[in-house]
């Protein structure tokens, strides 16, 4: 792991310069908050590593927290089926806790019929305009988003649609795999912060680290909120899109 110099500082300049690796108190971490696709997975599949490490890791009272972009359907299953604290899903809008069948809404909406049908009518203008784009297998099961592929989308297109969903009174994210029309405001540090606070108070940001990946995970990597921070290889991708300093591992993360 090091810190990569030639990533450029973003516009936030109230971020803190990173810790160099050897100032970096890695014994004191208690708490893994992490990305899943692309950051967990293995050419999009969970290996027996990941398994035995999720276990080694709870035998050794270290928690983690998965905080996906998935949606709830899926995030619901995984929290019930992996060795883990909780699961945050679809960036930031629902919480899981582990031995809990509860559904925890972390962002605000009076309405779940009503809000499906405006998020539906956002994408079918956004299909008049990009006609390739088609709803992700899994948007059936979410409750607070709207999803559809990335696959085909040039970053230049994923920038359009991110300012037309903005003029529309949405938020707009992508990942390695979805892109995400949201409620504005509804970020993966948003909702892990309240899940900190509302069931982990214990744990300070030094104890603290964020994995991710992708744009979507910017906020998780702002180090006001989250002093260790740490991005995967293939973050190497969005380096000028995302705006925050940031260190990441050197592995094959493809
Ligand atoms: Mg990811």
């Amino acid at each position: 792991m090091y810190t990569n110099p030639s990533i450029p500082t973003g516009h936030d300049h109230s971020l803190k310069p990173l810790q160099s690796d050897a100032s970096a108190d890695w014994g004191k971490i208690r708490l893994i908050a992490t990305d899943m696709d692309g950051t967990l997975t293995n050419q999009g599949k969970f290996s027996t590593a990941l398994l035995r490490a999720l276990e080694d890791l709870q035998a050794a009272g270290i928690k983690v927290i998965i905080v996906t972009g998935r949606s709830a359907g899926w995030v619901n299953g995984l929290n019930s089926l992996l060795p883990i604290a909780g699961a945050i899903a679809e960036n930031g809008g629902l919480f899981y806790l582990s031995g809990s069948e509860q559904t925890v809404a972390l962002t605000p909406i009076p309405n779940f019929a009503a809000h499906r049908q405006h998020l539906a009518a956002t994408f079918a203008q956004l299909q008049t305009k990009f006609t390739q784009i088609q709803e992700s297998a899994d948007n059936r099961f979410r409750i607070t988003d709207w999803t559809f592929d990335v696959a085909g989308l040039s970053l230049e297109e994923l920038q359009t649609i991110d300012h037309l969903c903005r003029n529309l009174g949405w938020g707009f994210t992508y990942s390695n795999v979805q892109c995400h029309i949201k409620p504005p405001g509804q970020e993966k540090a948003i909702g892990l912060l309240q899940v900190l606070r509302e069931y982990f108070p214990d744990y300070s940001p030094e104890q603290i680290v964020t994995v991710g990946d992708s744009p979507n995970d910017e906020s998780l990597f702002n180090q006001r909120h989250f002093p260790m921070s740490v991005g995967v290889a293939n973050v190497q991708k969005y380096a000028n899109l995302i705006s925050c300093t940031w260190k990441y591992e050197c592995q094959n993360h493809n």
